[in-house]
Formats: structure tokens, C-alpha cells, sequence
């Protein structure tokens, strides 16, 4: 009977940057919330090393420990933090059942999602081996670990372009790996790609595998999609630019998504196509996805939270 069902104000799915801000602005707002923390406590950011770029941190931070700081900050006001991860949500009416892979279902006057987006990758077994010494898929976050090297970006949408010409501005050299012999990309940003100088785009090739010396990364074997042939290039970083899937499987029967699976937001807030459900980080954003962006609409998602129970709704 979902009379007998634990009954909470705010709950928030995810504890990656977005999750656990929301959680701090939830808590200090007397909301009570819990976060449930999914497979990957601390989000993308627990699987990296130096996170130079988030403010507050002149000499950097490494990302499990800012992660950890993070939930301190969120426990310090109360948020209960759940192990596990939310299976099922019933948003067709308030208050919204949400069910975790335990079984035990709760229901939650407001929801805010930050279940993120996942990164794909090749799938070779170098790329996981080397991946945080030289291998990475974000080059706004890592780029400048190879200022005035040789790169190879892999891909051949709109974020590869992106990434190469990012990268072509500190680098001395960038390899545009495309498997077929056209880009996917933009019209305007293959000019941008072609018009610039140090990229070097090697069509109707893949990663067969990425070499190393054993700790970071060397350089790089491919092959040539149509005839097989093998051709070597010496690189010290890596960056796998094919896409992201946001994490919205669980959601896509009861929220507007876009065409690539993100949640719709309303432009300027964290209001989704169901009110009371707010959404905020990677999981709403292909453009961004950085922490700071993640943890900023936490902030928007929570403030949403609390005003939309205030109003009486
Ligand atoms: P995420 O961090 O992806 O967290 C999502 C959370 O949702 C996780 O806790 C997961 O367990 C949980 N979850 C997913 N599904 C469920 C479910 N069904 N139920 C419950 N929980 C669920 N950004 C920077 O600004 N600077 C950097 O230097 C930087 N370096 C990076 C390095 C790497 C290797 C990677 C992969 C990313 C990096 N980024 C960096 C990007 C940054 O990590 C992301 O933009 C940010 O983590 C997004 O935060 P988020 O809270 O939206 O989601
Ligand atoms: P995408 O458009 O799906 O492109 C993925 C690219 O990776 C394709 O070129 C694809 O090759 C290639 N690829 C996929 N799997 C591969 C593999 N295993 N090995 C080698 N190559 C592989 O993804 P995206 O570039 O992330 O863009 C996603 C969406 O965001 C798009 O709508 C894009 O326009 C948008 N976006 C826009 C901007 C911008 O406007 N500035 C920036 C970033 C993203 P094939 O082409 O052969 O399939």
C-alpha cells in the first residue's frame, strides 16, 4: 500500500557533482533529501586524477577526494546518502514512487535526476589500461596535460571536431582518426577542421590498438578500413571522441527526452516535461559536461525543489 511507503520531500538520483550540490542546497533548505548513489559513487570524476579546472582549487585536486569532500559537505547538513540504484520511477503522479534495485520503493514530492552520461569508448583493452596516462575522453578537462605534444583524437562527429580544434591550439600536432572518408560533423566545423593548420585528419582508419611503454601512452596502431593495411603514428595523448550516452534508460517512459536521449529541460531552469521532476548535470547537457556546469544547475535544481514545494503545488 503506498500509504505504508516511506514518504520524503526531495529526493535526488545520483551523487556525482550535480547530485551531491543539490544535496548541499536540498539539505541546507531543510528538505531532508537522500541520494541515491548509483554504481559509481562520486560520478565520473572518481575515475580520474587531476581535476586543475573546478574553482576553489589553486593547486588542483585529484577527483575521488573532491568528490569526497563534496558528500562531507552534503552530510554535514543532513542528506542521507543510499547505496544503489533507482530501477523504476513512476512519475505520473505526485508523490512520485521510486523504486531502487533493492526493491524498496519510496515516494518523493520532488525528484532531481543527475544520473550523468557515459562516455564510449573503443572497447580496446589498451585504452582501459592506459586510460588517466594518456588515454582520455574529455579534452577540455586533460587537454593541457600535452601542451606542445603529438595527439590523436578519435571519432568523426561534431565532438571530435570540437576536441581537435581544442586541442590544436596547445598542441603541437593532432591526428583526426576518422573511420570512414567523411566527417560527420558540421559543415562549419569540418571547415574549422580542415582550416586548421596542425590537424592532420587520417580518413578510413581505426584504433587497433593504442601502444604504450607500459605506463603512459607512446603512440598508436591503425588500419585502414578498407584494405587492412596497418600504419603506426607516435603520440603521447589519446582522446576518444565517438559520443556520450546519457544515463536516461530508466526515465524514458516518463519524461520528455531529446533526440540523443537527454532529458528536455526548460531553457533556463531544471524543470523537465513532469513538474516537480528537475533534471541537472551531464544527464541534461551535451554541450558542457564539465563539474562546474554539473554543480552549478544542482544548485538551480534544488532551489527549483524548494520553491516548487513552497508554492503549495
Ligand atoms: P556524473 O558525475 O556522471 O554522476 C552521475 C551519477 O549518477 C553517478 O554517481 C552514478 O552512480 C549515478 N547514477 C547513474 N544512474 C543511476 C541510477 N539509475 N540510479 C542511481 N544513481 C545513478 N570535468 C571537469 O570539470 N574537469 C575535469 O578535469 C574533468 N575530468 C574528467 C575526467 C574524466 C576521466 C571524465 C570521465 C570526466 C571528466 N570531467 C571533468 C567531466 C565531469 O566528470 C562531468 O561533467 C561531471 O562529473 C558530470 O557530473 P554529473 O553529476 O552530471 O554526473
Ligand atoms: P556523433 O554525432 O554520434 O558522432 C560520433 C562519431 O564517432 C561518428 O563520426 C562515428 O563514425 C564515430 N564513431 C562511433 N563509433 C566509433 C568507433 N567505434 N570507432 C571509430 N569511430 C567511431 O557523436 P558526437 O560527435 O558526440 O555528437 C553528438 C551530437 O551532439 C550531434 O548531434 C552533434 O551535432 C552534437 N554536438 C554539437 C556540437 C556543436 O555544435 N558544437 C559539439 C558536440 C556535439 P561514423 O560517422 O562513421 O558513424
Amino acid at each position: 500500500m503506498s500509504e505504508d511507503l516511506e514518504k520524503i520531500d526531495c529526493l535526488i538520483i545520483g551523487s556525482g557533482p550535480a547530485g551531491y550540490t543539490a544535496a548541499i542546497y536540498a539539505a541546507r533548505a531543510d528538505l531532508k533529501p537522500v541520494v541515491y548513489l548509483g554504481l559509481q559513487p562520486g560520478g565520473q570524476l572518481t575515475s580520474t586524477t587531476e581535476v586543475d579546472n573546478f574553482p576553489g582549487y589553486p593547486e588542483g585536486t585529484m577527483g575521488p577526494e573532491m568528490m569526497e569532500d563534496l558528500k562531507k559537505q552534503a552530510e554535514r547538513f543532513g542528506t542521507e546518502m543510499r547505496w544503489g540504484i533507482v530501477s523504476q520511477v513512476d512519475f505520473s503522479r505526485r508523490p512520485f514512487k521510486v523504486v531502487g534495485d533493492d526493491g524498496k520503493a519510496v515516494l518523493a514530492e520532488t525528484v532531481i535526476i543527475a544520473t550523468g552520461a557515459t562516455a564510449r569508448w573503443l572497447g580496446l583493452e589498451s585504452e582501459k589500461k592506459y586510460n588517466g596516462y594518456g588515454v582520455s575522453a574529455c579534452a577540455t578537462c586533460d587537454g593541457f596535460f600535452f601542451r606542445g605534444m603529438e595527439v590523436a583524437v578519435a571519432g568523426g562527429g561534431d565532438t571530435a571536431a570540437e576536441e581537435a580544434t581544442y586541442l590544436a591550439k596547445m598542441c603541437k600536432k593532432v591526428y583526426l582518426i576518422v573511420r570512414r572518408d567523411e566527417l560527420r560533423a558540421s559543415k562549419a566545423m569540418q571547415n574549422k577542421v580542415m582550416n586548421t593548420a596542425n590537424i592532420e585528419v587520417i580518413w578510413n582508419h581505426q584504433t587497433e590498438e593504442i601502444t604504450g611503454d607500459g605506463k603512459v601512452v607512446t603512440g598508436a596502431t591503425l588500419k585502414h578500413s578498407k584494405t587492412g593495411e596497418q600504419k603506426q603514428i607516435e603520440i603521447q595523448g589519446f582522446f576518444v571522441a565517438i559520443g556520450h550516452t546519457p544515463n536516461t534508460d530508466v526515465f524514458k517512459d516518463q519524461l520528455e527526452l531529446d533526440e540523443m536521449g537527454y532529458i528536455k529541460t526548460i531553457p533556463g531552469s531544471t524543470h523537465t516535461s513532469v513538474e516537480g521532476v528537475f533534471a541537472a548535470g551531464d544527464v541534461q547537457d551535451h554541450t558542457y559536461r564539465q563539474a562546474i556546469t554539473a554543480a552549478g544547475t544542482g544548485c538551480m535544481a534544488a532551489i527549483e525543489a524548494e520553491r516548487f514545494l513552497s508554492s503549495g503545488k
